[in-house]
């Protein structure tokens, strides 16, 4: 069931306090903490709420229903920043580029030649993160680890700037080794966002750095 605006404003509430304290807590926090919130599957009713509140970092994870909710939003709220946090197909990569402000799910070199090609055309230029498959499931999005430093070095070869990565640790393992490993590899090649922490595990993310948090369900409630 769809949550009230009133319980969501609360969420959103209750989220930013514990990202505050998260941060506190840390012994090496990020410089800052983004909250991106998730807001796939959820309609405008349940996005309006945190727009009031003057919230405006929101992620989506498909192309065709972020195209069908946002522009009008944008067009209404023009410093809303969207971040495209699902995997993404290279013919779709110019609505993408169109639409979206930060692109998470770059995990192939043929995906950074499409976006360098659209943004080239376009002049729209969103900040591009590398997601990382750091537990190396089959199913999963994301280039492995090890393979991470060479689309790095292939991005900057073809002009394309990254500016961090991104990762979503398997739903049956501990996150934390998944949030260092991503950490590490983030400081190896000196790129500055990190985006990992999800409603389950945002705090601990937080302890290794993250910049971006992406929560969804502890905001806006189950997805139906
Ligand atoms: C859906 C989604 C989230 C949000 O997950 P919650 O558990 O609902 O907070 C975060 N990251 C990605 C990549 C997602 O697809």
């Amino acid at each position: 069931m769809a949550l009230a605006a009133s319980s969501i404003a609360d969420n959103f509430r209750h989220i930013l306090a514990r990202i505050e304290a998260a941060r506190k807590s840390a012994l090496k926090p990020a410089p800052f903490t983004h909250l991106v919130a998730v807001t796939k599957t959820h309609p405008e009713d349940a996005i309006r709420p945190l727009l009031q509140l003057g919230h405006r970092v929101f992620g989506e994870n498909r192309v065709q229903e972020a195209l069908a909710k946002w522009p009008a939003l944008k067009a209404a709220y023009p410093d809303i920043e969207l971040h495209m946090i699902g995997p993404l197909q290279t013919n779709k990569v110019r609505e993408a580029v169109g639409l979206f402000d930060v692109i998470h799910s770059l995990d192939r070199e043929k995906l950074a030649r499409a976006l360098k090609e659209e943004m080239a055309r376009s002049g729209r230029t969103p900040r591009v993160l590398v997601q990382v498959n750091t537990g190396e499931e089959p199913q999963k999005a994301g280039v492995a680890p090890v393979h991470a430093p060479a689309l790095l070095a292939a991005a900057r070869a073809l002009g394309l700037e990254v500016s961090g990565l991104m990762c979503v640790p398997p739903f049956d393992e501990a996150p934390a080794p998944h949030f260092a490993l991503l950490a590490k590899l983030a400081e190896e090649s000196a790129l500055p966002l990190l985006s990992m922490g999800m409603s389950g595990d945002f705090e601990t993310a937080i302890r290794f750095g993250a910049t971006h948090v992406r929560v969804g369900t502890a905001i806006f409630g189950e997805r139906g």
